[in-house]
């Protein structure tokens, strides 16, 4: 396996400097051209699932056999080209850049881990790896290709951050994003006070209700991200808008939130005013099954083997896992680069994790592949 520190920096380096935002097509149509070269590289076949406006995705492929591995990840970040920093060594055992750690550390430790398993991978196994550049913005055209493969697989990976306290992930929160539009009647706020309607004040109402449905006992957050709207303080405001999620770990809630987020944006306001609500392309929970533990205790012994104690833990952060694990199959995230500080511009990727996580994950497909019946 290739692991030495300036072998492994130079390629971060490579990775974390082809900008890969959410949306921003020509950095995505780069990145992901670099990658496709390099799963190619490692023997795959790979196709390009064009979805326009948010970049490709790509379904890469190796071997025919019936036992299919699934791996995953994403090449976008959800930094905008003017924000993205470039790669920096930072001496020692740490590394900064975006998206170093969510997720192009990942995706490096993924393909240094495959190229050590598929030189000798059995007949009876292939190995996909599904590669998609809006899992920052919720997956819209990439989960079906996800959950396809997750039915046809026995075992899911997926190269999403460590923990920043070395622990894979064992249960994500699932999210819905959404966005509350309010119209009302602008006017003069002196002289047409009375003829007029604020957009603002309605909103401000949503937002109340909104937060209310957070619920600490069951996990549900609340989050209004953004609010835009209005002109001046002298004109009453005829449009305005937010941005805003609710997360929660059982996937049961997920009915209950959306029928009250309609309930609250449908029922009378301001008079005058109008509230419609948007909701975006989210992502399911990610809760533990029967399968998922198996998979996490074989994860855990076979760590151990190389004399690492590997805890689990939950993250109220969303991801592609969710898919993979409602499709039915063993799935298990956690396996890409440890660090902290993921979606600031103070991202930070520990080293020593990258030699750990390619040797942890190639000895976990090594026995799954051996033995798929132990998570079927
Ligand atoms: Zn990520």
């Amino acid at each position: 396996m290739e692991l030495e520190r300036e072998r492994i920096v130079a390629r971060l380096a490579q990775y974390v400097n082809l900008p890969s935002g959410s949306y921003d097509l020509p950095g995505l149509a780069a990145f992901t051209a670099q990658v496709e070269s390099d799963m190619c590289a490692l023997g795959f076949a790979v196709t390009r699932h064009s979805a326009p406006g948010v970049g490709d995705t790509l379904e890469c492929v190796y071997g025919d056999g019936e036992d299919t591995l699934l791996l995953l990840g994403h090449m976008d970040t959800v930094f905008p080209r003017a924000e993205s920093q470039p790669f920096c060594d930072l001496g020692g055992d740490e590394v900064t850049g975006s998206g170093v750690m969510d997720m192009k550390g990942g995706l490096l430790i993924m393909q240094t881990a495959l190229a050590d398993v598929l030189p000798d991978l059995p007949k009876t196994a292939r190995v996909v790896c599904v590669l998609n550049a809006d899992e920052e913005i919720g997956s819209g055209t990439s989960s079906a290709l996800i959950t396809e493969w997750a039915k046809k697989s026995f075992a899911c990976l997926v190269f999403e951050p460590m923990r920043e306290s070395g622990a894979l992930v064992r249960q994500r929160k699932g999210v819905i994003s959404f966005r509350v539009r309010c119209t009302g009647i602008r006017g003069h706020a002196g002289s047409a006070y009375l003829r007029s309607a604020s957009a603002i004040q309605q909103l401000c109402a949503v937002v109340g209700e909104l937060y209310a449905l957070r619920d600490d006992a069951r996990q549900i957050s609340v989050n209004v991200g953004v609010i835009s709207g209005g002109t001046a303080e002298n004109v009453v405001c005829d449009e305005t808008s937010a941005l805003a999620e609710v997360r929660f770990f059982n996937p049961a809630y997920g009915e209950e939130i959306l029928g009250k987020l309609h309930a609250i944006c449908e029922k009378p306001g301001v008079p005058g005013t109008a509230t419609e609500l948007t909701v975006n392309a989210s992502h399911p929970p990610f809760m533990a099954t029967e399968k998922s533990l198996r998979l996490l205790a074989l994860a855990q012994e076979v760590a151990r083997e190389q004399g690492i104690e590997l805890p689990a833990e939950d993250t109220g952060g969303a991801g592609d896992v969710s898919f993979a694990s409602l499709a039915g199959v063993a799935a298990l995230d956690g396996f890409g680069l440890r660090g902290f500080g993921a979606h600031t511009t103070k991202e930070r990727g520990v080293l020593s994790s990258f030699a750990q996580n390619a040797k942890l994950s190639a000895a976990l497909m090594r026995a799954l592949i051996d033995n798929p019946d132990a998570v079927r």
